[in-house]
């Protein structure tokens, strides 16, 4: 197994290599050279296993130059009982009939993100390792805020590391803000931008591929790398629960194994939907793969249309994490979906660069819908949604996961399709208690962020993260705010470079 980028098809790389590199040279993504298969007596066997062993056992089919030792010290690290709140380190509920949520939210920072960010700082510093690379590796994160902590937690004090966070400055909740900006370690700093996540998102990007820039730090044995969902091993920890879901149905007799299921995402930057993809592709029965957005719709417009067009109002929404306008993994999958035809890609997001969009063949409209479902749901309906789904099932979901909900529920009330389907639950709600209390509770809560997480302990019953109660008496560490253009110089100065 190999990667390839996605606007270069003769990119020939290790997995090592991709995961220290984030991004490729020439902008595009990196993409494995096949989807690895995985049969259902595999899955089967893995129901019998733990998380990390799942993990472990997935992991072998993508990082080919890994060997067995050197990942099972990755997922040992990771995804174990004093990080995660759950031995199962996700968990699944029945919500109502044949539907189940996944729960990705019981890691440290209590959003999905975890999943991933919990095992990157080792499969980065393993791979450094492998590719006898002795840089220090400086870490750059844009976020809408949950990444953005579940990063800086992630590498926090990993030797070798050092990560710098930018988020929008008005773009976060006020715990996801406050989260961000008390981080322990030496390694880390966190600035607010003036401006969204695509401009955070943009400026990162920009410096990721600055040639200048680059050869400047490597003189100072310093090397950028990504902890973006666009880097690799961002992406190859998702597809793992995935897989681990469906073993987990068919061990506790949900489902019989074989059955098709519906997956639903509520998706932002396209990672975590991707990563169903490929679990599908690798042999999970899915039968639609369904993208739930916010009011900022654009991949719902896609998915229907075949027409990407980020030339639209941005809203700023309840559901944060959500609100982005160019879904980066996105290119991932138009190039699997187009036979690797690396230049149509370079077309199709050059052009999304420069005008802001751009539209796919027939071929590839008629496969995404019939991989894809999509929907969208405003914030009035997400909080309704909380509220009912609170009354019927006494189950409190984050606005992120409600969002989710919704969309599904439209969906099989259009469709009549009544396959069993796993709706991936992406934060706590403790991480959204303002809005998630004011649905349920029907007016705008009085309380401070640390009373109204108690007030949601009182309604929802479900113990309170010691990570978010902690944070009350933390010290705010980071006050930097800089306006976009200024993200560059910041680098550089906290790199004294
Ligand atoms: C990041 C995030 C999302 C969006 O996930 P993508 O992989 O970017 O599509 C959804 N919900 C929450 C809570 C998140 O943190």
């Amino acid at each position: 197994m190999y990667y390839k980028s996605t606007r270069d098809s003769n990119v020939n790389i290790t997995s090592a290599e991709a995961i220290v590199k984030g991004i490729s040279d020439d902008g595009g993504l990196f993409v494995p050279s096949e989807i690895p298969s995985v049969s259902i007596d595999e899955i089967i066997r893995l129901g019998e296993m733990s998380y990390a062993e799942r993990a472990a056992y997935i992991f072998s089919k993508y990082l080919t130059d890994f060997t067995d030792a050197e990942i099972r010290y990755c997922t040992d690290n990771a995804y174990n009982d004093k990080k995660f709140a759950t031995d199962n380190i996700s968990e699944i509920s029945h919500l109502f009939d044949g539907t189940y949520v996944l729960e990705l939210w019981h890691g440290p920072t209590c959003a999905f993100k975890d999943m991933a960010l919990q095992i990157l700082p080792y499969l980065l510093t393993t791979s450094a390792k492998k590719i006898n690379i002795d840089k220090k590796i400086v870490i750059l994160v844009a976020t809408s805020g949950d990444t953005g902590k579940a990063a800086l937690e992630g590498f926090a004090d990993v030797p070798g590391t050092q990560i710098m966070v930018f988020y929008p400055e008005d773009g976060v909740s006020p715990m996801q803000k406050r989260q961000m900006t008390t981080q322990d370690g030496k390694n880390v700093a966190v600035c607010a931008v003036k401006g969204n996540f695509d401009d955070c998102q943009n400026g990162v990007k920009a410096i990721f591929t600055n040639e200048e820039l680059k050869a400047e730090l490597d003189a100072k044995g310093l090397m950028f790398s990504s902890a973006n969902s666009i880097n690799w091993g961002r992406l190859a920890p998702q597809i793992i629960y995935y897989v681990s879901a469906y073993a987990s149905l068919v061990k506790d007799e949900e489902i019989k194994a074989g059955d098709k299921v519906n997956i639903v995402v509520p998706t932002g930057n396209f990672g975590n939907i991707l990563a169903a993809y490929y679990a599908k592709h690798m042999g999970v029965p899915v039968n639609k793969l369904i993208c739930a957005s916010n009011s900022n719709k654009v991949l719902t417009d896609f998915i229907t249309t075949g027409i990407y067009d980020r030339n639209r109002e941005f809203y700023t929404t309840i559901s944060p994490s959500m609100d982005i306008l160019i879904s980066s993994n996105l290119e991932r999958l138009l190039y699997i979906m187009c036979g690797e035809n690396d230049a149509l890609i370079r077309e199709w997001f050059g052009s999304l660069s420069k005008n802001g969009k751009y539209e796919v063949t027939d071929d590839i409209k008629a496969k995404l819908s019939e991989e894809f479902a999509a929907g969208f749901c405003d914030d009035t309906e997400t909080k309704a949604t909380i509220k009912r789904i609170y009354d019927k099932y006494s189950y409190t979901l984050d606005t992120h996961s409600a969002v989710a909900v919704k969309v599904y529920e439209d969906y099989r009330r259009e469709t009549g399709d009544t396959t069993k389907t796993i709706i991936a639950s992406t934060a706590s709600p403790y991480k959204f208690s303002a809005s998630v209390l004011e649905a349920i509770e029907g007016k705008v809560s009085e309380l401070d962020e640390f009373d109204m997480i108690d007030r949601l302990a009182a309604i929802s019953g479900y113990e309170i993260p010691q990570a978010l109660a902690s944070l009350k008496t933390k010290e705010i560490r980071f006050k930097d705010i800089i306006v976009k253009e200024d993200q560059k110089d910041y680098v550089m100065d906290k790199l004294s470079v």
